[in-house]
This record gives structure tokens, C-alpha cells and sequence, in this order.
């Protein structure tokens, strides 16, 4: 177990235990620390050298690597044996990715229809061995320059990561030998660094617009009194700087008549997409060559096949801004973040999606590590004067009667965040019940994403409806999800730490949301359907019951003009109609109403006899 230096004085973690904040970069990561006497956030580097390490690793041929600028020189000259942009690759099948492949100079395999791997040779890697050997060269990189050891660290994610995404950053982690004290979101930590240089007592809402290298996110948020209330979050892990070179590549490669399919080619070609597309943002037009033919883009052109790209980014603000029930006019600031929102038409665009110039003060390189830093000192005990309430993204909840999504934790919930609902059986006797869990923004299970299941078994025989199933979730800091179910009358528990199975790909995210939006009508009436259908399920039972236990009092007429109604109920739950299901439903209680009160009647009048008032 690892030993943890205390400050028996202040309570707080010893200086020589440093947690780092770490920005895990699609393109390049960072680290960064609060600086133990200015007290500010910054970002570590060597003298004059950049803080930025490129998200880039090379294996050379006798099984030595080298991982950032080193490995960066590699990228034409040996693309096969060098890694670019694995952070895209976190928590996805091949199938996922496949249709980008060709944008990849390395090779990816398809793992058994599960996650991708790479393949260097004869070797393999997954995202997570890839991260991790990035997250190595960060801590080693840091221990030099800070001389004291690193095994500490809080760890920055796109707020979009499902889950599995979250779970393989931390797996990367601890395979780098660091102990991930917590996972924050990027645009999260971003507002904790802007919002560390405003005033305590100044309330503002903010919105942090992120498109990185690979990824976009847009978080709304409040700071108020030091306290940072995340009040939704959008996003697509899929989406960033990168598309837009590849955009210049496609363009180029329409245009011109060189070969792009060799890997080498491919590579100078992205590079060189690249080095357009930057020295655009200060520029009207780039002119170079390429294979001697000479190639040219112009900031029309360019934005002309970039809006495509935006216009995604802009979709996104507005489903952020309409989960946080505010209006464009009430967000104070919009704070741009990552190296893509360098690019003039994406600050443009924002710009006039929300109404007001944005905020590009900030260095967008940097900020995220600085906030990952802050929180690294509030989780130190440094910094007492800030609060992160952060959000999960995605709704999470319980399969119940007719495979209905029953959400307990909706999604853009604050987290930690618990939530606890009661169940009981349906069946006389039922000694156990399944625990289903599901995420995912669609009425029915079927069309969300199982979590996990598993079975509160021992429930001690009782007529159904008295047990007391009480089901918590608990879903901690870095949206890690512990369900527990308890029955409350026999005590018997059961718990489960959610582990999800690093599949939920981002389309799936997207078309959860997107299908949810969509479907919304169909589903309410699926949902009618099956609430009717239990009801009626439910009514046949219980009569059932009633009519074995008092056939004595009953005259025939009543039993047969029962037995006729529940036919007529039992063919109507199998024509899946729900008004014919609700008809019948109401005329077999019709029915037995009166026969029942009767029968009530007489019993309580019977019990009422026997007793001396
Ligand atoms: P990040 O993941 O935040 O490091 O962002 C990296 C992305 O920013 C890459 O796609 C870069 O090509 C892009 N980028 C860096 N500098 C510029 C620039 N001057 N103009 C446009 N994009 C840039």
C-alpha cells in the first residue's frame, strides 16, 4: 500500500508527495503544478524548451522507443513503427475506426471484433499501452525537472468520454506506475484555470468551447463563491484539428494529380495539410509544393471545406445550452480552449452562435493542465476555497417490468451523485430479483447500453408486493458507477462496482441522444403500450387469485362473466393495442368491482361480529 506523507500542522499532503495535473493530449500532452511559492499554476518545462511533449511515439527496430519531439521527426520517415493521435483510439472496436484507418499511417487490427489494437511488427498495442507509455515519459520528464519523485497525479479527459473511456485513461495510468487521484473533465479544468484569476465574490456563467487535436467538448458552467457547477456538457470524441487537415488532404488530393497512397506520402501530405491550415490563421493564402507539382489553398477555400466540420461543433453548443436551460444572452463569457480554436472561422462561428465575441485570452495549449493542477492542490488540501461540481453525460438507470428504462440518475446529474429508488416483486414467492443497469437516453432498455446485471437472490418468501427492493447507485467523482440492492424487510444486500466493457463508442453516444430526440414520440407510446400491458398482466393475476380464493361466495353468472372478460383481456395484451388492452383492463374491473366490495364487505362485517366493542 502506498504510504501518503501527512503535514501533522495542516493536515495536508507533504510538499515532497507532488501531484501533478496532467493534460493527456490527442497531439500533445502536458504537466503542470502550482508553483510551491508564486502559488500560481504552470505548466513544467525544461529552460527554454516548450511545455508541450507531442502525443507521439516511435519504435525503433531492435524494440527502443522514444516518445515526443523525438518520435515526431519519425512521423515520415518510418510512419509505420510511429503512433500519432492514440487518445482516438481509446474504448473503440475497429469497426469504429476503420472508416478513418486510412487517415493512420500505422496499422490497426481488428481485436476479435472488440477494441482496436495497434501493430508495430509482430507486436501489439492497445490505446491504453500506447497512453500509458505517453503518461511515462510525462511522469519522467517531470521528476527531472522537478527532482523528487511523481506518483501522484490528476488526470484530464474530454467531458464526452463515456465510462470506458474514463476507465482505460486510468488503466493508463496506473500502467505508468502514477495513482490516478482523480479524472477531471478537460473544459471543467479549463474554467477552474480561468476562473482561479477572478474575483471570489464574482458570480459568472461561462461556456468552455474545446476542440483539440481529436476531440470537442462544450461545458456550461457557474462560478459563484469559489464553486464551479458544471450545468451540462456536449461533445464528440471524434472531432477536432485533425479532421481539418484531413479535409485539406481530400481537397489537395481531388485537385492535384500525386500518388497519396504510399504511407511516407500520406504522412508529408498530413503534415503539410497541417502547416496550411496554421499558417492560415494568420494568413489569406498558402502556397508550396508537393511531389514538384505546386499546391495552393486560400482562407475561402479553406473555410469553405472546413464549415462542414464547425457547423458539428455548433450543434453541439446549442444541445449544451439547451440542457442547461439557459439562453444564449445569459452565458457571461465563452472561453475558447485547445489548439484548433486558433483557427479564425471556428472563433468566427462561435462567435456568432453565441451572440458576443468569444474569449481567447487564455493560452489554449496550456490551460487544461493548469486546471488539472488546481485540482490536483484541492485534492492535496492546498487549495480550500474551490469546489468542482462536475456532471455525468450520459442518464443511467434500471431495466423494470417490460424491459422499461427506469433512469435514477439523469444524465448531466452532478457528481458524486446518489440516487436510490424501491422495487418489489411481482410474483407470490419470488426469492430473487435482477438487477439490470442500463445508460443511455431511450425509453426502452433494448435501445440503451447494458452496464451490467446480476441477481439479488435469498428475498425470503412473501406475497408479492411486500418485499422492499431498495436499489442505490453511486456514482463517485470520476463517473465511476457502485450499485448496490438491498431488500428491506430480510436485510439481504448486494453490491456491484459497475465495470463498464470499453464499448460504448461516441456514435453510440451521439445516437443515443439523437435517437432519444427522435424517437421521443415513439417512444411514449411504446411506453403507454407496456405500462398497459403490465396493468393488465397485473389485473388477470390478482383476479385470478380472488376468484380461487372466494369461488364459494361467487354466483355463477359472476364466474363465467369473469372468466369471459378475462379472455377478452388476455387476447388483447397479445394484439399489443393499448387502447383494446386499457378497455378490456377497465370492463373486467367493472366487472369484479362490485362482486369484490361485496365480498370485502362481508368479511370485515364477519371479523367485526366475533368482537366485543
Ligand atoms: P490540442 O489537442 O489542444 O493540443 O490541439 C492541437 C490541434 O491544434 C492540432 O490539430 C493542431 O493542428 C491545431 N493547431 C495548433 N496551432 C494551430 C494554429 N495556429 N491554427 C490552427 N490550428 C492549430
Amino acid at each position: 500500500m502506498a504510504k501518503i506523507a501527512i503535514n501533522i500542522a495542516t493536515g495536508s499532503l507533504q510538499q515532497d508527495e507532488m501531484i501533478v495535473g496532467i493534460d493527456l493530449g490527442t497531439t500533445n500532452s502536458l504537466v503542470a503544478i502550482i508553483h510551491p511559492e508564486s502559488k500560481n499554476p504552470v505548466a513544467l518545462k525544461e529552460h527554454n524548451a516548450s511545455s508541450l511533449v507531442p502525443s507521439v511515439i516511435h519504435f525503433g527496430s531492435s524494440g527502443e522507443l522514444v516518445v515526443g519531439d523525438e518520435a515526431k521527426q519519425y512521423l515520415v520517415t518510418d510512419p509505420a513503427h510511429t503512433i500519432f493521435s492514440a487518445k482516438r483510439l481509446m474504448g473503440k472496436t475497429y469497426n469504429d475506426v476503420a472508416g478513418n484507418a486510412s487517415s493512420l499511417a500505422y496499422k490497426i487490427i481488428d481485436d476479435e471484433g472488440r477494441l482496436v489494437k495497434v501493430q508495430v511488427d509482430d507486436r501489439f498495442y492497445s490505446p491504453v499501452d500506447l497512453s500509458a507509455l505517453i503518461l511515462k515519459e510525462l511522469k519522467v520528464k517531470a521528476e527531472h525537472i522537478l527532482k523528487t519523485t511523481v506518483g501522484k497525479a490528476v488526470i484530464t479527459v474530454p467531458a464526452y468520454f463515456n465510462d470506458a473511456q474514463r476507465q482505460a485513461t486510468r488503466d493508463a495510468g496506473k500502467l505508468a506506475g502514477l495513482d490516478v487521484l482523480r479524472i477531471i473533465n478537460e473544459p471543467t479544468a479549463a474554467s477552474l484555470a480561468y476562473g482561479f484569476g477572478i474575483k471570489k465574490d464574482e458570480a459568472k456563467t461561462i461556456a468552455v468551447y474545446d476542440l483539440g487535436g481529436g476531440t470537442f467538448d462544450i461545458s456550461i458552467l457557474t462560478i459563484n463563491d469559489g464553486i464551479f457547477e458544471v450545468l451540462a456538457t456536449n461533445g464528440d470524441t471524434f472531432l477536432g484539428g485533425d479532421d481539418l487537415d484531413m479535409a485539406v488532404v481530400n481537397y489537395w488530393v481531388g485537385k492535384n494529380t500525386f500518388a497519396e497512397d504510399k504511407n511516407e506520402t500520406k504522412q508529408q501530405l498530413r503534415l503539410k495539410a497541417e502547416e496550411a491550415k496554421k499558417y492560415l490563421s494568420a494568413n489569406d493564402v498558402f502556397t508550396g509544393t508537393f511531389q514538384n507539382e505546386n499546391i495552393s489553398l486560400t482562407k475561402d477555400e479553406f473555410e469553405t471545406i472546413i464549415k462542414p466540420i464547425i457547423d458539428k461543433t455548433i450543434t453541439c453548443c446549442g444541445n449544451a445550452l439547451k440542457d442547461s436551460g439557459l439562453t444564449k444572452k445569459e452565458i457571461d463569457e465563452v472561453i475558447m480552449v485547445g489548439g484548433s480554436t486558433r483557427t479564425p472561422l471556428v472563433k468566427k462561428m462561435v462567435s456568432d452562435f453565441f451572440g458576443k465575441q468569444v474569449n481567447d485570452t487564455v493560452n489554449p495549449d496550456e490551460v487544461v493542465a493548469l486546471g488539472a493542477a488546481i485540482q490536483a492542490d484541492i485534492l492535496a488540501g492546498n487549495t480550500k476555497d474551490l469546489l468542482l461540481l462536475d456532471v455525468t453525460p450520459l442518464s443511467l438507470g434500471l431495466e423494470t417490468m417490460g424491459g422499461l428504462m427506469d433512469v435514477l440518475l439523469p444524465r448531466n446529474s452532478k457528481i458524486p451523485a446518489k440516487a436510490a429508488r424501491q422495487y418489489t416483486t411481482y410474483k407470490d414467492g419470488q426469492s430473487g430479483m435482477k438487477i439490470a443497469v442500463y445508460q443511455g437516453e431511450r425509453d426502452m432498455v433494448q435501445d440503451n447500453r447494458k452496464l451490467a446485471e446480476f441477481n439479488l437472490s435469498g428475498i425470503p418468501g412473501m406475497p408479492a408486493g411486500l418485499p422492499k427492493v431498495e436499489v442505490s447507485f453511486l456514482i463517485n467523482a470520476d463517473g465511476i458507477l457502485v450499485v448496490k440492492a438491498k431488500e428491506l424487510r430480510s436485510g439481504i444486500e448486494q453490491a456491484i462496482q459497475v465495470k463498464p466493457q470499453y464499448e460504448l463508442t461516441d456514435e453510440d453516444v451521439e445516437k443515443m441522444l439523437l435517437d432519444s430526440m427522435q424517437n421521443a414520440e415513439k417512444d411514449i407510446a411504446t411506453r403507454a403500450l407496456v405500462e398497459a400491458r403490465t396493468e393488465g398482466e397485473q389485473l388477470l393475476e390478482t383476479t385470478e387469485k380472488f376468484i380461487q380464493k372466494n369461488i364459494a361466495a361467487l354466483t355463477p353468472e359472476e364466474i363465467t362473466a369473469t372468466s369471459l372478460a378475462m379472455q377478452a383481456l388476455q387476447l388483447s395484451l397479445d394484439m399489443q393495442d393499448k387502447n383494446l388492452i386499457q378497455a378490456k383492463t377497465e370492463e373486467l374491473n367493472a366487472i369484479s368491482r362490485p362482486y369484490a366490495e361485496r365480498i370485502m364487505d362481508q368479511s370485515v362485517s364477519l371479523a367485526m361480529k366475533g368482537k366485543a366493542v
